[in-house]
């Protein structure tokens, strides 16, 4: 039910969802606010208080960065008390990651942040964009015995709503454009909006809002494939300030029996280097004791990644690091959820 009065804030970043054919190129470019809603007049009919913030110049997001996330907090958190609930448009490309590093930034998140987008431009006559754009408003403004509905960050996209730490991006090109493998969608929207209520993360009462600005994106993710080379281990583990690795391992977090493999990671560990290990599969999670391809990376120091997404597992890495946690303090919050992004008791 939507509260009565209620008012949601509208953030524009940019990304397909804002953007209009160039006539003469045919290149799609962004365009403002306004025009998005001269496009979507359906706008005007929430009985409710519908304001907007907009990016100046409004960015694909290939070009989010940690600053335009901070930034998205420092407006959430300036304009929280006035507003029932936050939309954010956001390109696709990278939703997942702005979805994540939000979740983790925004602690003790009460209130709805809805991120959405399109794949195909507001402008164009099958656009998916209208539809995920109302639905998410409405989200944002809904309510269940008198407090927000979906008090999380999400992503609402194609009819479904997601926990925006579990999503991946999936497509390119088809409506159907995110998936949260390991983790039950939030709500479907259909002839009505069906919440699974008993998988919303409700905060305990009374608990604020705290945000967190600082980010230390001095990580990588290092890809296993058959035939890697250990002078492009090393040189990854090597990089200059590096603190934390993303090890996209098999299956359930297998990696070859290489003792250049485990001596070079072991060394990295020494350096206080923070190596997370997470699947390549799509679903599913690492248990490393389950063979011995995985228990000689556990004794090798590295930590488990559960069933977290690598979107997730970064930003969660890149939010760890910025707080100024020690090692080992970083590897133990590793261990637990934060914001639902892993299987995990709370921490
Ligand atoms: N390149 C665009 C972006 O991520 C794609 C999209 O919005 O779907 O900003």
């Amino acid at each position: 039910m939507t509260k009565e009065n209620a008012s949601v804030l509208l953030i524009y970043t940019g990304g397909t969802i804002g953007m209009i054919e160039n006539v003469e190129t045919g290149a799609l470019e962004n365009f403002d606010f306004e025009q998005l809603q001269r496009h979507i007049p359906e706008l005007q009919k929430f009985s409710f208080a519908i304001d907007s913030y907009q990016f100046n110049p409004p960015i694909d997001s290939s070009d989010m960065e940690p600053e335009a996330w901070a930034r998205l907090v420092d407006i959430i958190y300036e304009a929280y008390d006035q507003y029932d609930g936050f939309v954010i448009l956001h390109g696709t490309d990278t939703m997942s990651y702005t979805a994540s590093a939000l979740s983790f930034m925004l602690e003790g998140l009460g209130k709805p942040v809805i991120l959405t987008g399109s794949q195909l431009p507001i402008g164009v006559l099958r656009t998916d964009g209208k539809e995920n754009l109302l639905t998410s408003i409405e989200i944002a403004a809904d309510q269940y015995l008198g407090r927000p509905s979906v008090p999380e960050v999400c992503i609402f996209f194609e009819n479904h709503l997601m926990r925006g730490n579990r999503t991946t991006k999936i497509n390119a090109e088809n409506f159907n454009a995110f998936r949260s493998f390991n983790y039950p969608i939030l709500a479907e929207a259909g002839i009505h909006i069906k919440y699974e209520r008993q998988l919303i993360y409700l905060p305990e009462k009374n608990t604020v809002l705290k945000p967190h600005f600082q980010l230390d994106a001095n990580v990588t993710v290092l890809k296993l494939f058959p035939g890697i080379q250990e002078s492009v281990v090393a040189a990854t583990l090597n990089i200059p300030n590096l603190k934390g690795v993303i090890l996209e391992t098999y299956g359930t977090g297998n990696a070859p029996r290489k003792p250049w493999l485990i001596h070079l990671l072991k060394e990295a560990v020494s350096r206080g280097i923070t190596i997370v290990n997470v699947t390549q599969c799509s679903a599913g999670t690492v248990e490393m004791d389950r063979y011995e391809t995985g228990l000689q990376l556990l004794e090798a120091g590295v930590i488990c990644g559960y069933d977290s997404t690598t979107e997730s597992a970064i930003t969660k890495l890149m939010f760890l690091q910025g707080q100024g946690l020690s090692t080992e303090e970083i590897h133990k919050a590793m261990n637990y959820s934060l914001a639902g992004e892993i299987s995990q008791p709370k921490f």
